[in-house]
């Protein structure tokens, strides 16, 4: 019988995106750079971007040292003429993009009577006008090649809200109904379009919280145990691949039972 580790191996060897291009935002960290990983150990030929070409270029290193090229520039999502040109760029060498993960993310916590105006604009300029101006760019491309997966990455946050993430739970809440309606407009040319939504995952956005804050959290986790950036990076694989070409406008929740 293989061992958990030998059947895991095999996996990860399965090129089942070869001749993809795919573009992963927010990818120098965390779960973005899961999902990069994912992706390009899958034979996709991926691109990543972030806000400072710093932290593209190491994690394009990091993802070298690990034998996978990934290609990427620095551009902030929520800044519509950084898109465009991201994507030109994307086009301009790959011709086409298949798969497109709107992962670029922040949050600026904050009980409602004290967020600020400028508070609630960057988090949902970021969050969600980010993957609204990602998506647009791409679609024509997609529809003319009748083929496209699009993964957002929500937040079960976005489901059931959460105090002092007014502007979060907006932004994230937001993705999914601007997941659902572009699921409906693009369904009949062969494009899915499914959003994510993690529970909590360790990775640089959480390890702001404190201890307690992170413990409560615990405890209300039936498999007992946090998120891994490796749990949604292979729910996005799934969901880019061939095999899922019959979902589409779902929300798939990666939370270990959090939220139910
Ligand atoms: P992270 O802070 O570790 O990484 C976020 C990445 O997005 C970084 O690479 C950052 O540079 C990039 N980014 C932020 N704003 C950007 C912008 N305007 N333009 C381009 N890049 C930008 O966060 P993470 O925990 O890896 O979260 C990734 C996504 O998953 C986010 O959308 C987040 O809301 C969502 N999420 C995370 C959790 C969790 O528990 N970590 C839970 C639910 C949802």
């Amino acid at each position: 019988m293989k061992t958990a580790v030998e059947i895991e191996t095999e996996e990860q060897a399965v090129k089942d995106l070869e001749g993809q291009v795919a573009l992963v935002t927010g990818a120098s960290r965390g779960i973005g750079f899961a999902v990069a990983e994912r992706l390009a150990a899958a034979g996709a030929r991926v691109w990543i971007c972030s806000r400072s070409t710093e932290t593209v270029e190491r994690a394009k290193r990091e993802l070298s040292s690990k034998g996978l090229s990934v290609e990427g520039d620095a551009a902030d999502v929520s800044n519509a003429g950084q898109t465009r040109a991201l994507m030109d760029k994307v086009l301009d060498k790959e011709k086409n993009i298949h798969i497109v993960v709107n992962n670029a993310g922040i949050t600026r916590d904050q009980l409602l009577m004290k967020m600020s105006e400028e508070d609630w604009d960057t988090v949902l300029d970021a969050n969600l006008k980010g993957a609204f101006l990602c998506t647009k760019a791409v679609v024509r491309g997609m529809i003319k090649q009748r083929y496209g997966r699009i993964v957002n990455i929500s937040s079960v946050i976005g489901v059931t809200g959460g105090a002092g993430q007014a502007n979060y739970a907006a932004s994230k809440a937001g993705l999914i109904g601007f997941t659902k309606s572009v699921a409906k407009e693009l369904g009949s040319r062969g494009i899915t379009v499914n959003a994510v939504a993690p529970g909590f995952i360790t990775t640089d956005m959480t390890s702001a919280m404190s201890e307690e804050q992170q413990e409560a959290v615990l405890k209300q986790i039936p498999m007992g145990r946090y998120g891994e950036v490796r749990d949604i990076a292979e729910c996005v694989h799934f969901l880019v691949s061939k095999a899922a070409g019959y979902i589409t406008g779902q929300v798939v929740q990666v939370d270990g039972g959090l939220a139910m």
